[in-house]
């Protein structure tokens, strides 16, 4: 059947045949909004750089994580069969002051806690996964660890080397650098150019390097804790660049056509995982390029001294549930400055109720007549959702075309609800289509005190009702109806359930 735009019959998430919708991202490396289509038809590759497992993720990492949720999503959704590997990266990642300290951030946090780092990546591994569970995001494909992945990236240094774009340095030649004069495009990412690059160098520039914007591929030290023996000598490990390009080659192939990350690793780390991926394969390593805006907290960085590096247990020790958070960090672009603070938690909350208890009045409507305008207004909101998902996934835009629509049929078809069937199944369809993308309407389960408070609460309406207190008994109905509760009256007593 063809799926009709706007009007009562509305298409179903999965109906869409690909090639008929264009979907636009802007792309980091072309600096332009571009007509996306993968290299083969129907079918998309992508990889995204995931935690540094040493420490627990926090909120601004969700911004980037659930980025990679939305767009898998949004593609699955246009009907485009999507591989999607997020890595975990438990070696090797310095920041520049790291590798002048030598130290990689695994080993700085076992200096700092004492702990053995690959304790560390399991704690913090596990602690990932399941908050990316709690949070919706949909598993992907394969969640790579560096650590399983030694031997491809020592195969690829091999061939770099091989190719005269790397070199050894330092005694025996243990550390391995790639050569950034030997790629010619290296920085057409970013923008820095390599002279520009040597000209802003620091003065204590590495000796073993033969220009400062090389990068180490493979070091060696035996104070390393998390070390493996290679040809290149007894004790080494690898640079942080080389683990994404060869995990993305392992299960993608040598062409991705999405890669993603936050702003922050356009340089180096992504402007040196083209450079050796494309050096050792001499193909493009990634045809669109997308970046995800830092997110702020209370408008500025988030640091441990400020105590705002919150973690999805601040936000639920604050009352917030999992999916709170996780529309706070999608319905804003993510090419758009966001500031989390605890006010904007509670007002994802509130337009969170505010669309379920909408849901909830549409599916509980009085059947009639169709309502007048309302049919327009699903047409409108339904174009708006979709042009806004289609343009670089412009959530704000989707978001707001649904949040339009709420308005609209309120101020149309009245209180209580007065709709047509077809109008009342159009607006569903519609919200479930935005729940396939948002993933937000369905509450968590109750905890066993919420379950002990819904009873006595029903409990409650119940006695309320018995002594005819009726304005107590709506009151009671609403309080659960804000918690998700449907309480249902029958000849053989009352039940509750979640909506
Ligand atoms: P890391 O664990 O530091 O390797 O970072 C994991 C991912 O989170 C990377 O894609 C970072 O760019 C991203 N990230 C880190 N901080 C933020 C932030 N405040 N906002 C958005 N993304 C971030
Ligand atoms: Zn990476």
């Amino acid at each position: 059947m063809e799926p009709a735009r706007g009007g009562c019959r509305v298409a179903l998430a999965g109906e869409y045949p690909a090639p008929s919708v264009t979907l636009t991202f802007y792309n980091t490396l072309t600096r332009r909004p571009e007509p996306f289509t993968p290299a083969e038809p129907g079918k998309v590759r992508m990889y995204h750089c995931g935690p540094t497992v040493y420490r627990r993720p926090h909120v601004g990492n969700f911004r980037a994580f659930l980025f990679a949720d939305l767009l898998r999503r949004v593609l699955e959704r246009r009907g485009f069969e999507v591989q999607q590997v997020m890595n975990v990266t438990d070696v090797g990642h310095f920041t520049q002051e790291d590798e002048d300290r030598g130290e990689d951030r695994m080993e700085m946090e076992s200096r700092l806690t004492g702990k053995d780092p690959w304790q560390i990546s399991r704690e913090i591994t596990e602690l990932f996964e399941s908050d990316m569970a709690r949070l919706r995001a949909k598993k992907p494909m394969v969640r790579p660890r560096a650590t399983d992945h030694i031997p491809e990236m020592l195969q690829m240094v091999d061939t770099l080397l091989a190719k005269g774009v790397a070199y050894r340095a330092g005694a025996g030649g243990q550390n391995i650098y790639f050569s950034v004069n030997a790629f010619d495009r290296y920085g057409e990412l970013s923008g820095n150019r390599v002279e520009a690059l040597e000209a802003g160098a620091r003065i204590e520039v590495n000796p073993e390097k033969k220009h400062p914007a090389d990068f180490a591929l493979w070091k060696s030290d035996p104070k390393h804790i998390m070390k493996w023996k290679s040809q290149f000598g007894e004790h080494g490990f690898p640079g942080w660049h080389i683990e994404c390009s060869a995990m993305a080659r392992k299960y993608l192939g040598d062409t991705l056509d999405i890669h993603t990350g936050g702003e922050d690793l356009v340089f180096p780390h992504h402007e040196c995982e083209v450079a050796q991926s494309e050096a050792a394969t001499g193909r493009t390593f990634v045809r669109t390029w997308m970046h995800v805006q830092f997110l702020k907290v209370d408008g500025g960085k988030m640091s441990k001294s400020l105590g705002n590096v919150y973690s999805i247990d601040d936000v639920v020790a604050r009352g917030f549930e999992p999916r709170h958070l996780r529309f706070l960090l999608l319905r804003a672009h993510y090419r758009a400055p966001l500031n989390f603070t605890w006010d904007a938690m509670t007002d994802a909350k509130g337009a969170i109720d505010r669309l379920a208890s909408f849901l909830w009045d549409v599916k509980s409507c009085v059947i009639k007549g169709a309502a007048p305008g309302v049919d327009e207004a699903i047409a409108k909101a339904r174009a708006g959702f979709d042009a806004g998902l289609d343009d670089d996934l412009n959530t704000a835009a989707a978001t707001a075309a649904i949040f339009e629509l709420v308005t609209d049929v309120r101020a149309k078809a009245g209180a209580p609800m007065k709709l047509s069937r077809a109008q009342a199944e159009a607006i569903s369809q519609l919200l479930d289509e935005f729940d396939a993308v948002f993933d937000i309407l369905t509450p968590e389960p109750l905890s066993d005190v919420e379950r002990t408070e819904v009873e006595s609460l029903v409990a409650e309406r119940q006695s309320a009702r018995a002594r005819a207190d009726y304005a107590r008994a709506d009151e009671i109905r609403k309080i659960l109806t804000e918690k998700r509760v449907i309480v249902e009256d029958s000849k053989d007593g009352v039940r509750w359930r979640r909506m």
